[in-house]
């Protein structure tokens, strides 16, 4: 008997390669002996317990956007993808709360809301392809999870998939709940290690009437991040903070929608949002505190504007891979006193392995793409590349922060994990695992 014969015949797809990789930009592909596409969550339970049953790994797989590898399956098994469970179970605008399975996309959680007026903030940049379910496992964050949180923060329940096979749901539709262990917030960020999501409750907000983005250019990163900290000792709170550093400007700047000033070398973009009055307010603030020093300040008022910003914001990461190819864009976070050293070490690290380096990123969050590139056609720069990866998982730690601020451990950041945690949290972090999962079969080799 194989998984085909305890699931519906159309559920179960040919294993082509689009199940077998992610984004994580280093053209690895796993391998599988079967790939399913389940559309009811007593299908998710019946493929766990075949999978407990005969001994066989089982990857889940949302959208592929992962960028550390999570959704690829190494030891190959059964991929279970969840774009056909993918039903708004209920929406209550009023209660301002939705239900939904796990292979609804991030973008039409986040349309839907937004249709009555209300938000679903987690705003990571591939929402169109990238499933709630996988923002759930990754914990998906973004340039707005500096005011609203990453995606833990707007779930109050899960319903999931358990070894051997069981179906728990913990939380629900209700926004406080300190009954037992926290086991939803273990599932979230948990990279289809310890359970498969089936569908979440999620909570959302009215969404702002105004959103003002302020723009400051600077001749150099220090006279930026000096400008960051006087943000956040402002008092005010922006929805997001974000640099780019100038290597990242040199690459991306041409598209840049205000243009970028001479002597322009290092961008922070904030914004300011709420009723009319309050954007207006911190739009204001977050003015006065980055025009010291600054070679350029700009304030788009009209949407349109803003949602060019935000696009040409979003399609860096592309002006960047474009310039050889290949890019390790990595996502530490760090203390907010460290950024300084992050920007500086990046470039420093990069001069060292001999591959260009740059830096951007969700610099309220201390949330920082370091990036090293490469051409896919030099083996010998990838490696450099990946060296320099390495060397900055090592200045992450020295700095006290954590070697993923976003994109997950999965498979690339394989062995950092006990280095983080050190030996008794690792021990903890490992029984966990036991405990869920006791024969390892979920989404092995990843998260550790
Ligand atoms: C252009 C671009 C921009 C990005 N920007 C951001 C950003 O701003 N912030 C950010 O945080 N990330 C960002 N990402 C990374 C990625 O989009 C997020 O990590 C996203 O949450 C992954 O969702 P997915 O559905 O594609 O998951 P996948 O890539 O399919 O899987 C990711 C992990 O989740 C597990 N998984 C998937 N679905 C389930 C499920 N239902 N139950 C249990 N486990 C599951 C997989 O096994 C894997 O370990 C970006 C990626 C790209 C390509």
């Amino acid at each position: 008997m194989g998984v085909a014969d305890v699931v519906s015949p159309e559920s179960v797809v040919e294993v082509k390669g689009r199940y077998l990789a992610d984004l994580m930009g280093r053209g690895l592909q796993g391998t599988a002996d079967a790939v399913v596409l389940p559309s009811s969550v007593d299908e998710v339970a019946a493929v766990m317990r075949w999978c407990y049953e005969h001994d066989v790994p089982l990857t889940a797989r949302g959208g592929g956007t992962g960028l550390a590898g999570g959704a690829i399956p190494i030891e190959g098994g059964v991929v279970i993808g969840f774009e056909r469970l993918n039903k708004v179970r209920a929406y209550d605008p009023l209660l301002w709360r939705m239900h939904v399975e796990a292979g609804v996309t991030t973008a039409d959680v986040q349309r839907l809301a937004r249709e009555s007026g209300l938000r679903f903030p987690p705003d990571p940049g591939a929402a169109e392809i990238s499933q709630i379910g996988g923002n759930i496992a990754c914990n998906a964050g973004g340039p707005h999870a500096f005011k609203y949180g990453v995606t833990g923060h707007w779930v109050t329940g899960i319903e999931a998939v358990i070894p051997p096979g069981e179906i728990v749901r913990v939380g629900g539709p209700i926004r406080k709940d300190v009954s037992g262990y926290d086991v939803k917030s273990l599932l979230v960020g948990s990279e289809g290690t310890l359970g498969l999501v089936t569908a979440a409750w999620l909570r959302l907000v009215p969404a702002p009437e105004l959103e003002l983005p302020v723009i400051g250019l600077y001749g150099d990163a220090d006279a930026g991040i000096s400008a960051i900290e006087r943000v956040l000792a402002s008092g005010v709170v922006p929805a997001a903070i974000e640099y780019l550093d100038a290597v990242t400007l040199s690459y991306s700047g041409d598209a840049y929608p205000f243009g970028i000033p001479d002597g322009g070398a290092f961008m922070v973009i904030t914004e300011a949002d709420g009723s009319v009055a309050e954007a207006r307010r911190v739009a204001g603030e977050l003015r006065e505190a980055l025009t010291e020093d600054a070679v350029a300040v700009h304030a788009p008022e009209e949407p349109t504007e803003v949602a060019e910003l935000w696009r040409w914001r979003s399609g860096a990461a592309f002006a960047i891979l474009a310039q050889r190819g290949g890019a390790f864009s990595e996502d530490i976070a760090v203390p907010l006193d460290r950024l300084r050293e992050v920007a500086a070490e990046t470039l420093e690290i990069g001069e060292r392995h001999g591959v260009p380096a740059l830096s951007f990123g969700h610099a309220g969050d201390g949330n920082i793409h370091s990036t090293f590139l490469f051409s896919p056609d030099d083996p010998a720069e990838e490696a450099r590349a990946d060296a320099a990866c390495h060397d900055l998982f090592e200045l992450a730690l020295r700095l006290g922060g954590t070697v993923t601020g976003e994109h997950g451990i999965g498979w690339l950041k394989r062995g950092q994990l006990e280095g983080q945690l050190g030996a008794a949290g690792y021990d903890l972090h490992t029984r966990l695992k036991q405990t869920f999962d006791p024969k390892n079969l979920l989404n092995p080799g990843k998260k550790r």
